[in-house]
């Protein structure tokens, strides 16, 4: 089923096998794939592992994402760029997004000349369901792309409107939970991979478990993506210590879960904050690290945010988000400096 939906090229593809991929078992010595046999620091001389097992069985541990589920992307963006190189003919296919949404579905599209067809979301920002299933019947879609919690707007959306589309949709549907860890009572669609192998959830290392810099992004998936996902990525894709940095982060739960509690509460307050101030036209409700809000002047907000020192995101140029601003939750005391900025703005 999957491979009726992949590009002709991609499902005859015969992949690159790298040195650390044909040997499997243990040895001493390895002079198989032409590194230097010393290195700046132990380990670093050496190819990482192409697989990320370690990783991924951490993942499995503190995530609960079954090992032969997972893959791991230099970040989720990687993921997402071979995701439509894998599905979508340049020239003649188009993936689906809703509007406004995270941005790279749309980049990555357009540098593969994918087309994007864009779907805007309801007036109250929610998955305008019957467009998109119009949408999918009318431009067939190669892959729809559902991002939960939203960026920039926060609003986590019903799994079951998202499988209303998944299931209606014969492409791919991917789901991007990078906030998820973030939401309250958040219903994965992971669930519904069993039922619907043509849904891919991705999540990400660099929000919740601190590992931006890292770039570890991770697709949940069928096996038969899986399999294809494998043959389509780089060989070393993930750096050796951005592999150690994810392990030691997901070894570290404990800390992460704190944080996460700790992000939520400085999100409650900034939302009564924001709420309180004379200016503010909208406080939009966010389940993700961060909180979008309406200001009368938000080109004006952003600079004088600026020149304290604080850089935000103005989202204004958004259909729907004129006049907004993004404000990721950041320590107490970035806070404690923003909140005291917010309250000296003459608008
Ligand atoms: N998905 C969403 C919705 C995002 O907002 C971002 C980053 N801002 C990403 C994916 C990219 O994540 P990564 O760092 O794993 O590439």
């Amino acid at each position: 089923m999957i491979d009726e939906l992949l590009n002709p090229w991609i499902r005859d593809l015969v992949p690159y096998s790298s040195a650390r991929s044909e040997f499997s078992g243990s040895a001493e010595i390895f002079l198989d794939a032409n590194e230097s046999w010393e290195g700046e620091s132990p380990e670093i001389n050496r190819y990482p592992d192409p697989f990320c097992r370690t990783l991924r069985m951490e993942i499995e541990r503190a995530m609960g994402f079954p090992f032969n589920m997972t893959a791991i992307g230099n970040g989720s963006d990687e993921i997402i760029d071979l995701l439509i190189r894998m599905f979508a003919c340049p020239g003649k296919d188009c993936i689906m997004v809703e509007r406004p949404t995270y941005g790279t579905y749309s980049v990555f599209a357009s540098v593969s000349g994918v087309d994007v067809v864009d779907v805007p979301l309801t007036a109250s920002l929610d998955l305008d369901i019957d467009a998109m299933l119009s949408a999918i019947r009318e431009k067939k879609p190669k892959i729809v792309f559902i991002c939960s919690p939203n960026n920039p707007t926060g609003r986590v959306y019903p799994l079951s409107s998202i499988l209303r589309v998944a299931d209606a949709n014969p492409g791919i549907t991917v789901v991007d939970e990078a906030y998820a860890d973030f939401a309250d009572g958040f219903s994965s669609a992971v669930s519904a991979i069993e039922d619907n192998p043509r849904i891919a959830v991705l999540r990400t290392l660099s929000k919740a478990f601190g590992a931006a810099g890292a770039r570890l992004g991770i697709l949940i998936s069928s096996p038969e993506v899986q399999k294809v996902f494998m043959k389509a990525k780089p060989p070393y894709n993930v750096p050796f210590p951005s592999q150690q940095a994810g392990i030691d982060a997901l070894r570290n739960i404990g800390r992460v879960r704190e944080r996460i509690k700790e992000t939520r509460d400085r999100r409650t307050d900034l939302a009564s904050f924001l709420s309180a101030l004379p200016y503010t036209m909208e406080v939009f409700p966010s389940e993700a690290n961060f909180m979008l809000f309406r200001v009368p002047d938000a080109a004006g907000l952003y600079s004088y945010l600026l020149d304290r020192g604080i850089v935000v995101r103005n989202r204004s140029s958004e259909p729907m988000l004129e006049n907004t601003i993004r404000i990721t939750i950041g320590s107490e005391e970035e806070m404690a400096k923003l909140k005291e900025a917010l309250s000296e703005w003459n608008y």
